[in-house]
């Protein structure tokens, strides 16, 4: 099975995932993770890395995922194999070849394009199972809402520390930082820790019975 959208159900894991970065506000979301515990998957544009290494680099040192996001953040269903190769493969050469997750731009035509993404040496295309709209919803509290509501054993949650460059949406990215702020101590309260996707998809289901 090479597309998930969930994990298996391990016991308080759930793995929040977080898409188009390096931001100017992913800092920020890494010192939540200090202060709070786990880690999370962060599926980087290329674009996005220029300027940000130093960010890229902390965000690698201190244990979290790295995963392929293509460079440009393409519409799958505009653009030929080849096209989506090239793109897949300079944001890979980017990130040093080391991440094995890719995420699809727009989760469009995932299955095309996992078989692609597994061509260049990423085995496991990401989905999710808990879409908070962070990238449209500006109210902290409702997304916080949304990603409480959604824990459950496997759950991968979607969220957004930077934006494609070519995009008519908001960038400032405040309220999934502030949302994370809310979430966070309160996944803590109820059992539940963020694990990185590729954790979370080697952690042992909860036995049956
Ligand atoms: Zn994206």
């Amino acid at each position: 099975m090479s597309v998930v959208s969930q994990g298996p159900a391990a016991a308080g894991l759930v793995a929040l995932t977080f898409d188009d970065g390096p931001g100017p506000q992913t800092p920020d979301i890494l010192d939540l993770f200090r202060q709070h515990g786990g880690h999370g998957t962060f599926f980087v544009l290329g674009e996005s890395v220029e300027g940000r290494e130093e960010i890229l680099g902390r965000t690698i040192a201190e244990g979290h995922e790295i995963g392929n996001h293509t460079f440009s953040h393409p519409h799958a269903m505009d653009a030929t194999d080849d096209e989506l190769a090239h793109d897949i493969a300079r944001c890979q050469r980017l990130l040093g070849h080391a991440p094995v997750l890719f995420r699809p731009p727009y989760g469009e035509d995932a299955l095309r394009c996992s078989r692609i993404a597994e061509a260049r040496m990423l085995p496991t295309t990401v989905l999710w199972s808990v879409d908070p709209s962070d990238w449209l919803e500006r109210d902290p509290q409702a997304i916080a809402t949304v990603i409480l509501d959604g824990l459950a054993p496997g759950a991968i949650v979607d969220l957004h520390d930077c934006w494609p460059r070519h995009t008519s949406t908001e960038a400032d990215r405040t309220p999934t930082v502030e949302a994370l702020r809310i979430a966070l101590p309160e996944m803590g309260a109820r059992g539940y820790r963020s694990v990185t996707v590729s954790e979370l998809l080697a952690a042992a289901p909860i036995a049956p019975g």
